[in-house]
This record gives C-alpha cells, structure tokens and sequence, in this order.
C-alpha cells in the first residue's frame, strides 16, 4: 500500500514513513498533478481538500485537525501496522550501516552511546536509536492503543 499526501498534510507524510509506507509528499502541487500521480503510481491519496477528494477515486478525506488523529485515521481506515521505517525526509530505504561507518558523520557523542545506525539510501541522512526514537516509539504506541482493527 503506498501514499500520496496532499500539500497540508507533510506531517502525516513524515509518521506514514516513519510506520514504513512509501509516502510522496509535495509542498506546492496541483490538484490534477495529484490526482494523475495517484492513477499512475496507484497511491492513496490522502487531503483534506472535499474537492479533491471528490475529483480522485483512490482518495481517503482526513478529517482531524491534529496529526495523531490524522494517523489513527489512517491506520485504522487501511489497517497500517508498523513496518521498518523510511526516511522521513526523502521517503527513501533505511540500509542498516556498521557503526565505524558513520564516525565522521555523527556528533561524538551519539557515536559513543549508539550502536545502531541506519542509512538513507537516497538522501544519505543517518539514523540512530536513542531519544530521539524512544519519543517516536512513545507516540507510535499512543496511536496503536486506539487501533481498533485486525
Ligand atoms: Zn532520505
């Protein structure tokens, strides 16, 4: 199952591939180009544009103002679970990376404290366990609780 969000929802774009679904996301795009992007890539297209929504059959209207409603929405309309994550930046692939690897690219002490790292295969960004993901994982399970399919 794979996404397309529309310009107001870069948020979700981001959690979406953070869950693991291949999510585009353009800040500035017509709605002709998106609805012709998603006939084409057989992507979901996620907007709270009732225009839009109305205008593309593969389309899903969100309704919440926040963007935890937003997932929950959309993780319970599909029945997303939590697959390895993308990168949120590029929705590019996360190759896990040897630690010596990222030496020169990660603050010294990040190095020191992690030992898992990933890669972004198209933007090269590095990922790495820690606070960051423990928060990440924290809302994540938030959202689950209020799952409500199998
Ligand atoms: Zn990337």
């Amino acid at each position: 199952m794979r996404f397309l969000c529309d310009c107001m929802l870069g948020t979700l774009a981001k959690w979406l591939r953070i869950l693991g679904y291949d999510t585009l996301y353009f800040k500035f795009a017509e709605d002709d180009f998106l609805k012709s992007l998603s006939e084409k890539e057989e992507r979901i297209l996620l907007t709270k544009d009732r225009e839009l929504f109305e205008k593309c059959l593969n389309s899903y209207l969100v309704n919440s103002k926040e963007v935890k409603g937003q997932l929950i929405e959309v993780v319970n309309r599909f029945c997303l679970k939590k697959q390895e994550s993308r990168c949120s930046v590029c929705n590019g692939e996360l190759i896990k990376v040897s630690k010596e690897s990222v030496k020169d690219t990660v603050p010294p002490y990040v190095f020191k404290t992690n030992e898992i790292f990933f890669k972004c295969a198209s933007c090269g960004k590095v990922y790495w366990q820690g606070t960051h993901i423990d928060r990440i994982n924290n809302f994540i399970e938030k959202v689950f609780l209020d799952r409500d399919c199998e």
